[in-house]
């Protein structure tokens, strides 16, 4: 199909056709066959869309093929939030006794699952320093069966080298699997570069409201067949009308990443020159240590930065409670700005001592919205400028 903007309005109309030009939401848990074969095939159709909406359903159905036509790979599929899909993807390509590669720099959730799940579970994994591709060659033994990755990652925004990794990883027979959200297929392709399987907390840019969670996979057809088998036993099903919702915000999102990455780019640039601030981590950055792989690999850098201050955790604090438009929340990739404190975010999901390893305690991770971009540089630049003159 053409254009992305042409891609994410079009590419699902032939999945289920109807006279509607809004699709319906197919609110219904169970479909009935016309007979025992028709019910027998519904049974154990990969991703259907008319037996159970466990197995599937029209409208995720719909936004699969939307996520797949935007990701460039052969199938997709959808379920209840972006950890479904990871711990489900996890569940259906390792066993006890595999070994599972990671990042340091990865979402915490995704941290927790290497660090607590996956040893609980018997599968022993190791987190490498993701800005080194050989660190990942060199964490692999006979029994690796899956490499995790996330780039830019959450919340330090460092670069992984996905054709690098990819390639060492099919040598040896490894499954890849990343995280896109961050980018979004709009600014970046993972399949391209030769990755296996993508995955987005859908939660996030491809929604772009902050009114649903859910999750998104994107792969061979061979490799999502296995994935959905397991998703038969997890039951991580993402309803009908969260479906219908996560293809609405699609609809918008090469709109939207538009003006995200104008936004992010632009709130980093004011950001790293001002006094209050210590560092800024954003690839679009001439400054960022990997921004030429990320202009090799992607085609925008989008709305995320995160910021450390002069002033450690306490000026942190303080700037959150004093931006106007961004409010403090654990979200981001929504029209609105949101901007976070990631050390206190994760304590539901990792060790004091895991949160020390992973992120700095002052980092703010700064989700720039789609608002006016005068208006978010004004209102970042103003807070930052207060931490200057505030009293101890
Ligand atoms: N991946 C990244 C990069 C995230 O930021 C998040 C959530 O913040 C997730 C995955 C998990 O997604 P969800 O909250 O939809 O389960």
């Amino acid at each position: 199909m053409s254009g992305r903007s042409t891609v994410t309005v079009h590419a699902d109309r032939l999945v289920h056709p109807d006279a509607a030009v809004a699709p319906p939401i197919y609110q219904t848990a169970a479909f009935s066959a016309g007979d025992g074969e028709a019910f027998a095939r519904g049974a154990t159709e990969p991703r259907g869309k008319g037996f159970y909406t466990r197995f599937g359903n029209p409208n995720h159905a719909q936004v699969s093929a939307v996520v797949a036509e935007l990701e460039g790979t052969e199938a997709a599929m959808v379920t209840a939030s972006g950890m479904a899909a990871l711990t489900t993807a996890v569940l259906a390509l390792v066993s006890a006794g595999d070994h599972v590669i990671g990042q340091k720099s990865t979402y915490g959730g995704t941290a927790s699952v290497l660090l607590n799940l996956l040893p609980r579970l018997g599968v022993a994994t190791t987190l490498v320093d993701q800005r080194d591709p050989l660190a990942f060659e060199r964490a692999v033994t006979p029994k690796t069966r899956l490499i995790l990755l996330e780039t830019p990652s959450n919340p330090l925004l460092h670069v992984t080298d996905l054709r690098a990794v990819a390639d060492l990883a099919r040598d040896r027979g490894i499954t890849t699997l990343a995280d896109n959200t961050f980018a979004t297929p709009l600014n970046q392709r993972p399949a391209e570069f030769g990755v296996d399987v993508v995955w987005h907390s859908a939660t996030k840019y491809l929604n772009g409201h902050t009114d649903v969670s859910a999750g998104a996979l994107a792969g061979p057809a061979e490799i999502l067949d296995r994935i959905w088998d397991t998703s038969l036993l997890t039951g991580a099903t993402l309803g009908p009308v969260d479906a219908w919702l996560l293809l609405r915000g699609m609809r918008t999102l090469p709109l939207r990443v538009a003006r995200h990455n104008a936004n992010g780019l632009a709130l980093a640039q004011a950001l790293a020159e001002h006094p209050a601030v210590a560092a800024v981590h954003y690839p679009g950055l001439e400054s960022h240590p990997q921004h030429k792989l990320a202009t090799d690999q992607m085609t925008g850098f989008g709305g995320v930065l995160s910021v450390e201050f002069t002033g450690g955790f306490e000026a942190a604090d303080a700037f959150l409670g004093l931006l106007h438009y961004s409010r403090r929340s654990a979200s981001l990739g929504g029209v609105e700005s949101l901007a976070v404190h990631p050390a206190s975010m994760w304590r539901g999901m990792l060790s004091d001592e895991q949160i020390t390893d992973a992120v700095p305690p002052g980092l703010v991770r700064l989700a720039a919205g789609t608002e006016d971009t005068a208006d978010l540089v004004d209102d970042a630049v103003a807070a930052a400028t207060a931490l200057l003159t505030r009293r101890p």
